[in-house]
């Protein structure tokens, strides 16, 4: 299976964090294109900016099992669950497979959030430029265009790699 991993962290030493969960996702199988990386605007309450970013990972892992060991990664770099949406040392999302609609209590995939999050789909698109919704055939690109939210702001040099 071929996953797009969305990273996202606004506590601490942010490129650190992201920089270990990709030696981590590198334990999970194969780690391809990784995008920029990019600063963005917090959703929920009043916390520090977040950095974003993206990977795609081809694993043998079903989905669940990826989830599991997201994450059991986001455990050992720190991530302590507090109150929802709140700032985190690191936070690991399955954004989106090659496999198409994965729905169970645990997991949905695509993230059910993903159309709505500019901070997600920005980096996505440098990944997996062709990627586009399972549910409608969409090209993500579209959605992105269509959200009109420039707000990730992409670190300068950081598209020649920050890992
Ligand atoms: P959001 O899901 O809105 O981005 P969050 O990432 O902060 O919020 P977490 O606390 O990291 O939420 O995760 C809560 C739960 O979300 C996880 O334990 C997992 O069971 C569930 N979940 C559902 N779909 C996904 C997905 N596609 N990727 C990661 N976790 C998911
Ligand atoms: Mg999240
Ligand atoms: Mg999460």
């Amino acid at each position: 299976m071929d996953a797009v991993i969305g990273l996202g962290s606004n506590l601490g030493d942010r490129r650190a964090l992201l920089r270990g969960a990709v030696e981590e996702l590198r334990l999970l199988g194969d780690v391809g294109p990784i995008s920029a990386l990019y600063e963005t605007q917090p959703v929920g309450p009043p916390q520090p900016l977040f950095l974003n970013a993206a990977v795609t990972l081809k694993t043998a892992l079903d989905p669940l099992g990826l989830l599991n060991a997201l994450l059991a990664i986001e455990l050992r770099l720190g991530r302590v669950r507090e109150e929802r949406w709140g700032p985190r040392s690191i936070d690991l999302d399955i954004l989106w497979t090659d496999a198409g609609i994965f729905e169970a209590p645990r997991l949905r995939v695509p993230h059910p959030e993903l159309r709505r999050r500019a901070f997600a789909l920005r980096p996505l698109l440098d990944v997996a430029p062709e990627a586009a919704d399972p549910c409608d055939g969409t090209p993500y690109r579209a959605v992105l265009a269509a959200l009109g939210d420039d707000s990730p702001v992409e670190i300068a040099g950081s598209r020649f790699g920050w890992t």
